[in-house]
């Protein structure tokens, strides 16, 4: 058993997005983003977690993850594609019916020619500048789109992990000016729920926050890992430990080496400032992390118990990005294929 074991907890997943729902009016619509295999996690598991929880409307950045869902899912629930409609798509969002978020002029046009009466959806820019028709293409297509009847009109905000920042007035702003009317909209992802009711329009698209991540700071955590301890030993004054000999014993020393590396997705950034975990007591990375092995210092240990906790209760998935300098989500996407997963609550 050397692979490291990832532990997914489902029914942590189902409470964190019933604490979400909780946050907007009944008469809003939650759903959820599940692109990038669920954030990392298997997309299939949690869109079949989160459909028993009445969930029917799902996200995906591409057709081809679109596909998976449906697969998982079978025909009932709405499944929305954030990259629109592609060139070659037609084909995937035929087959595996989805709806297209349509974000550019030649994807109208593509869209109206090659799938005529297919359902779609609209994404707008409000302002971020990464995905959606700018202000000038939606007035001029707007009253044509309108006529054919988009199932949604959304948008996305750019810093709504900080609620004090301008700009999301600004896009609420812009965003209620462009849709006035329109039927469906939505702009609120994780951080927009937290932003308040004038955030949430008629559906809400959490994403992160459903995974355990900020900045849904009351969300449980969703995954766990677990590093088996391969090997001990006492390294002296003057030795040093690992690639580069990044790092030297001062006194002497217990080292552990665990079965997880950047290889596992705990990326090389991680090193200086990461812990893991015996039960509660916090043992420090020392030197480099490595492809499939991770050295810490255990001298402070009574005993080196059998396996070391790397995610979990003590340190979740943000703590480890802030340890790397990144975003939860990095981390959790990073996550590889080469652990040993355990569902709970499937
Ligand atoms: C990824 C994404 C979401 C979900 O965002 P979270 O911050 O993970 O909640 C919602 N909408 C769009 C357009 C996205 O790209």
């Amino acid at each position: 058993m050397g692979a490291s074991l990832l532990t997914i907890d489902l029914d942590a997943l189902a409470a964190n997005w019933q604490a979400l729902d909780a946050l907007s009016a009944p008469d809003v619509e939650t759903a959820a983003v599940v692109k990038a295999d669920g954030y990392g996690l298997d997309t299939g598991r949690v869109a079949q977690k989160l459909e028993g929880l009445g969930v029917t409307s799902f996200f995906v950045a591409v057709a081809e993850e679109g596909q998976i869902v449906r697969k998982a899912l079978g025909n009932g629930p709405d499944i929305y594609v954030f990259s629109g409609h592609m060139a070659g798509d037609s084909d995937i969002l035929t087959a595996a019916n989805l709806i297209p978020l349509l974000n550019a002029p030649g994807q109208v046009t593509r869209h109206f020619s090659t799938l005529p009466g297919h359902a779609f959806g609209v994404q707008l820019d409000t302002g971020m500048n990464r995905l959606g028709l700018e202000p000038e293409d939606w007035e001029a297509l707007r009253s044509d789109l309108m006529d054919a009847g988009p199932r949604l009109v959304m948008s996305h905000l750019a810093c709504a992990d900080d609620p004090d920042h301008t700009m999301n007035h600004q896009q609420l702003r812009v965003f209620k000016e462009l849709t006035e009317g329109v039927a469906r909209r939505s702009l609120a992802a994780t951080g927009g729920i937290l932003l308040g009711p004038e955030y949430h329009f008629d559906m809400t698209r959490p994403g992160i926050g459903l995974y355990g991540g900020l900045p849904f700071a009351d969300a449980l955590p969703v995954v766990q890992i677990e590093a088996p301890v391969i090997q001990t030993r006492t390294v002296r004054p003057f030795e040093t430990v690992g690639y580069g000999n990044a790092w030297e014993a001062h006194v002497e020393c217990e080292v552990a080496t665990i079965s997880a590396g950047y290889a596992d997705g705990l990326i090389r950034a991680i090193g200086p400032k990461a812990r893991v975990f015996a039960g509660d007591i916090p043992c420090p990375v020392i030197g480099r992390v490595s492809m499939d092995l991770i050295t810490v210092d255990v001298t402070h240990l009574d005993a080196v118990p059998p396996t070391l906790h790397i995610l979990g209760q003590h340190q979740t998935v943000d703590d480890l990005a802030e340890a790397a300098g990144t975003i939860g989500y990095e981390i959790l996407t990073s996550l590889s294929s080469r652990y040993t997963r355990r569902y709970q609550g499937a």
